[in-house]
């Protein structure tokens, strides 16, 4: 295949497929808040550096893109904008470029102007080479730019969700993406160089604010307890990370309740002892791991914050699901025609697609919620029914050029998981 990131000096051959076909499965464009697409003309030629060459590949796209970033009215995300409540909130983050994008030299093709919106410029060529930008815009219910922290990510996604569980609910985040995208960033926290600082992710601010509620008197009646769990999905298979990954079963009795049997339920006096606990179980997740692109971005962790009632039978008052959810890049890579890897995709995007239409039926308040489609949305299947189900999708964004297909599909994807509200996404 052409990379995206050619230098236009040399523009690909006109026998040879200039583009990617898009490589999401069935994901039509039947979005209808996909709203616009705005063409800009092509101009003049780009400039020539002194030995004629471009100043950076894809020059042209770049000057292409900062023009019409000039044409845009920015009103990012501050933390004294309303937060509404919502049973499905759907959001975008966008991650900065990183140092090894930086050095590449690679085109930032993702603009978040505010107000939940959010665009890709999709750099495209004519038939005749010449090149244009394809401007798709979305709209969410918030939209992170890039210097968005944890915190205020937090804020907007996660927090009322601390809340319900505390009214009752069942609750769920999940964090969608590429690998590379962002999301254990922003459920597990920050890291620098290889040291993880919990304390900073969506995991451990939910903890804290957990605590919070629990101190507060409206809730001291209840006589609650909280709990912790930690496991992993991995082709379909559920794996303790606070147990030295052993693998448990699930269960769904005639009642059609959903067991994990026997995985390990944590109590817990403090958000400390949360991030101990997550600090554990994600040295567990990782361990064992030759690459970095190893099991951990092909599995999904789900880390559990369970209110129960201090009665004999600890009764389920509330419960916070956290999921990190596995790479949805597909494994269009011919280099990895192994077997294995070619289950283990099927295998994520059979869950992914699940997820998708079980949080579908959650805002259609269906009876039917397609939950035995996968392992994750069995496990998570109390959080899909009823009036007490509160959910989050967090779809991260690499801003790259080169990422710019795995882009429009996490977006496609999160524009479809939420499309009842069409009528307040407005056409710009
Ligand atoms: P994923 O879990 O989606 O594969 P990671 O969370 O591991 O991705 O992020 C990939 C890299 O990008 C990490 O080095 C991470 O620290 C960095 N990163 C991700 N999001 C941000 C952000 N919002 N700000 C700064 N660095 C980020
Ligand atoms: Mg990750």
């Amino acid at each position: 295949a052409v990379k995206e990131n050619e230098p236009e000096r040399m523009p690909p051959p006109p026998s040879a497929k200039s583009r990617r076909k898009s490589v999401a499965p069935q994901e039509s464009n039947r979005s209808n808040k996909r709203v616009s697409s705005v063409m800009k003309p092509f101009d003049t030629q780009p400039k020539k550096g002194k030995f004629g060459e471009t100043s950076r590949p894809n020059q042209k796209f770049y000057e292409m893109i900062q023009d019409f970033r000039e044409t845009l009215e920015i009103t990012p995300l501050t933390t004294t904008d309303p937060i509404e409540p919502h049973k499905i909130c759907v959001c975008v983050r966008k991650r900065p470029l990183n140092k090894q994008e930086i050095n590449k030299k690679e085109i930032d093709v993702v603009s978040v102007p505010g107000r939940g919106a959010l665009l890709v410029h999709e750099p495209k060529h004519k038939v005749d080479l010449t090149k244009y930008l394809e401007n798709q815009v979305f709209h969410f219910d918030y939209s992170f730019d890039e210097t968005a922290t944890n915190e205020l990510v937090y804020k907007f996604t996660a927090k009322p969700l601390v809340l319900s569980i505390f009214q009752g609910c069942m609750a769920t985040c999940f964090a969608y993406g590429q690998t590379g995208s962002g999301k254990t960033h922003t459920m597990g926290g920050d890291f620098t160089g290889r040291q993880q600082n919990s304390a900073k992710g969506i995991y451990a601010l939910a903890a804290q604010d957990v605590f919070t509620h629990l101190n507060n008197r409206k809730y001291a009646n209840l006589d609650l307890c909280v709990y912790v769990s930690f496991f992993e999905i991995y082709n379909g298979k559920v794996f303790d990370l606070l147990n030295k990954k052993a693998k448990l079963r699930v269960l769904e009795d005639d009642r059609q309740q959903v067991q994990v049997v026997g995985l390990e339920e944590v109590c817990v006096s403090s958000a400390e002892d949360v991030i101990k606990i997550i600090q554990i179980g994600s040295a567990c997740r990782t361990s064992g791991q030759t690459s970095a692109n190893a099991n951990s971005s092909r599995s999904h962790a789900v880390l559990q914050i369970v209110l129960r009632r201090s009665d004999r039978a600890a009764t389920l008052h509330g419960k916070f699901s956290l999921v990190d959810l596995a790479g949805n890049e597909r494994g269009t890579d011919v280099s990895s025609n192994d077997r294995s890897t070619l289950v283990e995709t099927a295998e994520i995007n059979r869950s992914l697609l699940a997820l998708k239409e079980c949080i579908r039926s959650l805002g259609r308040n269906s009876d039917h919620i397609p939950f035995r489609m996968s392992t994750l949305t069995k496990v998570l299947r109390d959080s899909f029914i009823g009036e007490k189900s509160r959910t989050c999708m967090i779809a991260m964004v690499s801003p790259g050029m080169a990422s710019c297909e795995y882009t429009m599909n996490t977006l496609r994807y999160a524009d479809r998981v939420k499309e009842l509200n069409a009528s307040s996404k407005a056409i710009e």
